[in-house]
């Protein structure tokens, strides 16, 4: 339920909502608006009347939220979330692009991609350590030594790096090196690691399983508010249908569904949503057009010779092709990319290795 306060509420009044709603067995989530201060009650509340709530000092109306994802939704929080990731702001009227490889592979590999991307206009970098492949057999990602080379590219481009979670006791070493941790489709709703990048501080970007529903994603995303996390963005990277012409099917309805359902940022992956780098730029248009926040594209300088995923790369031309077309459509739409404030172009290959 939602316990709406009176504009110039007191903090005393505030606090003593707070207090009623631990004494119901219930948690309070805070949301400070520009003219509400509105304060959610999360549980069982199916037994505890709204009553008790409508009467205490400096409350103006008492909601229930229909919807079973209670701090996701629209009706908790009306306004779109909007929060910075280092240097830019996702969730606003900007578009935000992600783009790198799907994994990275070696430190030349990441750092020419990284430079390739940050030139093309890419605001952070993606790259998997940790893959979540398949097959056992295939490539499994190089672990923290990934990490550290990505750490590298974000020195020198000035990028935040985004970086798939697949394990529990990730989660030290990736606050060491990461920027935004990625929950993958495979994991959205391995509840444990979900209540754990919860308990963190750090941005998290989680995609939709590709079996999942929108109200399951949506579900899964309110295990990571609920811990106290509120800086989620959710990833629409196509699911599972009778089609084989692509890898997955674009649910291009998921946008405006999610956006009319939830407050947070909604980003779309046309790399994995189509499995074919001839397809991507097209579904990416698309996905701003329908009203996506941002996208995160799978670039790679080689994509023949890639060890994951490369059937679905864009090299750096067509990925910076893939920007200026997104870039035209946003505008159409009355929105813009985000500005790339940063340094664009660093050499950063000719950069001596210290070891
Ligand atoms: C990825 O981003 O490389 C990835 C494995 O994505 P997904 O979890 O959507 O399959
Ligand atoms: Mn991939």
């Amino acid at each position: 339920m939602m316990i709406i306060m009176k504009p110039g509420s007191t903090q005393a009044e505030v606090e003593h909502v707070i207090e009623h709603i631990k004494a119901n067995g219930l948690t309070p989530h805070v949301s400070v608006g520009e003219d509400h201060t509105v304060i959610g009650a999360v549980g069982d509340t199916h037994a505890v009347p709204i009553e008790i709530f409508d009467f205490l000092e400096g409350v103006e109306s008492v909601v229930r939220i229909s919807q079973p994802f209670k701090l996701a939704s629209r009706q908790f929080h009306p306004k779109n979330s909007v929060f910075p990731l280092d240097g830019f702001t996702i969730g606003g009227n900007d578009i935000v692009v992600i783009a790198g490889p799907c994994s990275v592979e070696s430190r030349v590999q990441m750092l020419e991609t990284a430079q390739a991307v940050r030139e093309a206009g890419a605001h952070a970098l993606r790259g998997g350590a940790f893959k979540p492949r398949t097959s056992p057999y295939t490539f499994q990602g190089l672990g923290e030594e990934g990490l550290e080379l990505l750490a590298e590219a974000r020195q020198l481009t000035g990028m935040p790096v985004v970086v798939e979670i697949t394990s529990l006791t990730q989660v030290e070493v990736m606050e060491k090196y990461v920027d935004i941790l990625q929950i993958g489709a495979r994991n959205m709703q391995n509840f444990a690691l979900l209540s754990t990048v919860g308990q963190t501080q750090m941005p998290v970007l989680l995609k939709r399983g590709m079996s999942a529903t929108i109200e399951e994603l949506l579900m899964a995303s309110e295990y990571i508010l609920s811990g106290g996390n509120q800086r989620v963005m959710l990833c629409e990277r196509g699911i599972r249908t009778f089609e084989t012409a692509t890898r997955n099917t674009t649910d291009i309805n998921a946008i405006p569904v999610l956006k009319s359902m939830t407050h947070l940022p909604v980003i779309l992956d046309p790399s994995h949503s189509t499995g074919h780098a001839d397809y991507v730029t097209a579904i990416a248009r698309a996905a701003i057009a329908a009203g996506a926040d941002g996208l995160i594209v799978e670039v790679h300088p080689d994509p023949a010779h890639a060890l994951s995923d490369g059937r679905q790369s864009l090299k750096p031309e067509k990925f910076a092709e893939l920007v200026k077309q997104v870039g035209q459509i946003a505008e159409v739409m009355g929105r813009k990319l985000a500005p790339v404030n940063k340094p664009q172009k660093s050499n950063l290959l000719e950069k001596p290795k210290e070891d």
